[in-house]
């Protein structure tokens, strides 16, 4: 029987078991698919406050694992695929083992919703990309192609014409989804175009992207076009599937939480990008984690 389960290895997850440790919580972390969650698939990390130098998404993944581990966080390899929360203690079902938890901190984060289409998933990180604060800076100079068109694919793209020298914005239709100002301030800007009713059909390159197939949704017109690089904005899919039916979240799968973190069931607190549409960021999630922790300490005290 665990005091406190925590589902997730990103910041938010390690940030969890960090203060869960140091409030002698002996909390047993499961990592999910990937040590590390999104931010280990990030090549450079230039905006976590403490590392005035670069540091790689790997290396500051392995630093939070170390200090929560220096605490007595437990890290177990394994991915949950059912749980059991109407009773307690929670009971959670993983590939390699069962568990039971007295209190459990969701922390499975969300994943860039992909294209689907071939050569993306073998250039990601070679000249696909899903996060522009990420991977902006190597594309100085450069010209770039970014997919979606709202809210994400403006802002980003606006934030990637600080480097690249031309910015053309790919969308399926022939309005934006993202709201006005932002428009405005894309439409007004120099190095921003559009091509609209279009969708990438095929990402080509061998070591790095080198073009795009487009595809006009209307005409059936095939083109190729060279390009730098392809950012992705077509939406995120929180990683709440095994949660469904027992965690109220909205339709879209984001866990609905209080102002500190609770969900629907006592005992149980979300960090992160499971319930975070909006901020996306490492220092977000990590600060959600030491909430989610601080009040799952607070719950396990009121049991005693
Ligand atoms: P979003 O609003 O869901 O937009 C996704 C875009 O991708 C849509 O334009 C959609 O096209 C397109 N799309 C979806 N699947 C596609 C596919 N398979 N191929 C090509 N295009 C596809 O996602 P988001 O922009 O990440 O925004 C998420 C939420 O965060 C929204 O509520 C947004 O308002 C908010 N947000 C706000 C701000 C801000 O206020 N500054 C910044 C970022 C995000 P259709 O339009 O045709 O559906």
């Amino acid at each position: 029987m665990e005091n406190v389960m925590i589902i997730g290895s990103g910041p938010a997850g390690l940030t969890a078991a960090l203060y869960a440790a140091r409030a002698n919580l002996n909390p047993l972390v499961i990592t999910g698919q990937d040590l590390g969650g999104q931010i280990a698939t990030t090549t450079e990390v230039e905006n976590f406050p403490g590392f005035p130098e670069a540091l790689t998404g790997p290396q500051l993944t392995e630093l939070m694992q170390k200090q929560a581990e220096r605490f007595g966080a437990r890290i177990e390899f394994d991915s949950i695929t059912s749980v059991d929360l109407a009773r307690q203690p929670f009971r959670l079902v993983g590939n390699n083992a069962e568990y039971e938890a007295k209190s459990l901190i969701v922390a499975t984060g969300a994943s860039p919703r992909k294209l689907g289409v071939p050569g993306e998933k073998d250039l990601t990180g070679r000249g696909v990309s899903y996060c522009a604060t990420c991977d902006g800076f190597f594309f100085r100079g450069k010209e770039l192609m970014i997919v979606g068109g709202g809210d994400s694919a403006l802002q980003e793209g606006l934030f990637l014409t600080k480097f690249a020298s031309k910015v053309q914005i790919v969308h399926r239709r022939d309005s934006l989804r993202a709201g006005p100002a932002l428009q405005e301030r894309a439409r007004k800007n120099e190095k921003m175009s559009f091509i609209w009713n279009t969708v990438i059909s095929e990402v080509q390159g061998d070591k790095a992207v080198k073009a795009v197939r487009l595809k006009n949704v209307r005409t059936g017109e095939e083109s190729v076009k060279p390009v730098d690089g392809v950012f992705v904005y077509v939406g995120h899919i929180p990683n709440t599937a095994i949660f469904k039916g027992q965690l109220e979240m909205d339709e879209e799968g984001y866990l609905s939480v209080d102002s500190k973190l609770h969900t629907n069931i006592p005992g149980v607190f979300a960090a992160g990008e499971a319930h975070d549409r909006w901020f996306r960021q490492a220092i977000v999630s990590a600060g959600y984690g030491c909430m989610a922790a601080m009040e799952t300490e607070k719950y396990l005290a009121s049991l005693e």
